[in-house]
């Protein structure tokens, strides 16, 4: 067991070497791949850093280099680099730009590859499958290259795509991890809280970003962590935003519009139905049902006090609303 997930880490590594090399030193790679990642931004030092690579348009390109370098069809399989159909092999990646998916002590454990061309009606990222090494849900994009930072500024941003952790990096900010393409789970919660007991959630600002920040906040109370939620401007994600902007309006960004959860929420109910009642009174229950998630008595104590005053209702009430829902949960 413990020898075949060591075939499989081999594997991936090589594979993370051989699709780095083709996106730097084939014709196709730095006309198409190389050429892609410029036009985004990353420079050079960014792509070698993170080892991004291409994956040539070709049937089973990888699979066969591998092969004749004596890596077996079986692990490949595994790992899910190469497909088996009818006795006929495939690249998985064919085509595609590649962010290689490092563990915290930095084993290749999978891949995402991004599509080029618009056109086609493949997905737009495909990942890697589950396999012995690689659990997507017990893993974070970036949590090599940022755990030195999250440890040091005691704060680790949470991003939802590859590029938002990399051109994170490239301007200046690298406590920075993604979840990429999966919704947030406690397993990748407790790595962050292994280093810090702040995590400040960054998510796109669309619908599905918004989704995606609320349901990651109350996993992040139960593990009595704090938490803040920034949200970008409409159509902005992180990556975009800080492609356009300086490390100090950055910095400053987050820094001016990172809110606590009872802001956060009060703010989604300002914008969207600020005086209706049966609105306010779901947001209110909401917010004591993430209040409730709060391990520390103390600290529940403090927020209900909090969602009384900025929603203006008494805390007799939210305080027994909080003993019912603790009480349910026994
Ligand atoms: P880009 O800027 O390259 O278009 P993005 O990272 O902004 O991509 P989003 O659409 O915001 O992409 O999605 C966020 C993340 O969700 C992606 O980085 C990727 O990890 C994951 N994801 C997006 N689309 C898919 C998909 N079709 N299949 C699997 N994962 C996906
Ligand atoms: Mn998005
Ligand atoms: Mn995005
Ligand atoms: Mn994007």
């Amino acid at each position: 067991q413990a020898n075949e997930r060591e075939s499989l880490y081999l594997v991936s590594e090589f594979a993370k070497d051989y699709f780095h090399s083709t996106l730097l030193k084939t014709e196709q790679g730095k006309a198409i791949g190389l050429s892609y990642f410029k036009e985004r931004g990353f420079t050079e030092e960014t792509i070698k850093k993170f080892e991004l690579g291409y994956s040539p348009d070709q049937w089973d390109s990888f699979t066969a280099h591998a092969i004749k370098k004596g890596y077996s069809l079986d692990y490949l399989e595994k790992t899910g680099l190469s497909i088996v159909k009818e006795e006929k092999q495939f690249d998985r990646f064919k085509g595609r730009v590649m962010f290689p998916i490092l563990s915290m002590s930095g084993r290749t454990l999978g891949f995402g590859g991004r599509i080029l061309s618009s056109e086609k009606k493949a997905a737009k990222y495909l990942n890697s499958p589950e396999s012995d090494i690689y659990h997507k849900s017990k893993v974070l994009y970036g949590i090599f290259h940022a755990k030195q930072s999250i440890a040091k500024e005691d704060n680790c941003y949470l991003v939802e795509g590859y590029t938002d952790v990399i051109q994170f990096h490239q301007t200046g900010i690298q406590n920075v991890v993604s979840s990429s393409g999966t919704a947030l789970t406690p397993e990748q919660i407790r790595l962050i809280n292994r280093l810090t007991k702040n995590i400040t959630v960054l998510f796109d600002g669309d619908a599905a970003g918004l989704r995606a920040s609320l349901r990651g906040v109350d996993l992040i109370l139960e593990q009595g962590m704090n938490v803040k939620i920034c949200t970008f401007p409409e159509g902005e994600d992180p990556d975009s935003f800080a492609r356009k902007n300086s490390l100090e309006e950055l910095s400053s960004f987050l820094e001016e519009n990172a809110q606590d959860f009872i802001n956060f929420k009060a703010s989604l109910l300002a914008s969207e139905a600020k005086n209706d009642p049966v609105k306010k009174a779901d947001t209110i229950r909401d917010m004591v049902v993430s209040i409730s998630k709060i391990p520390d008595v103390i600290q529940r104590e403090v927020y209900l006090q909090e969602c009384s005053r900025i929603m203006d209702i008494s805390e007799e009430v939210l305080f027994n609303t909080l003993a019912q829902l603790l009480q349910k949960d026994r």
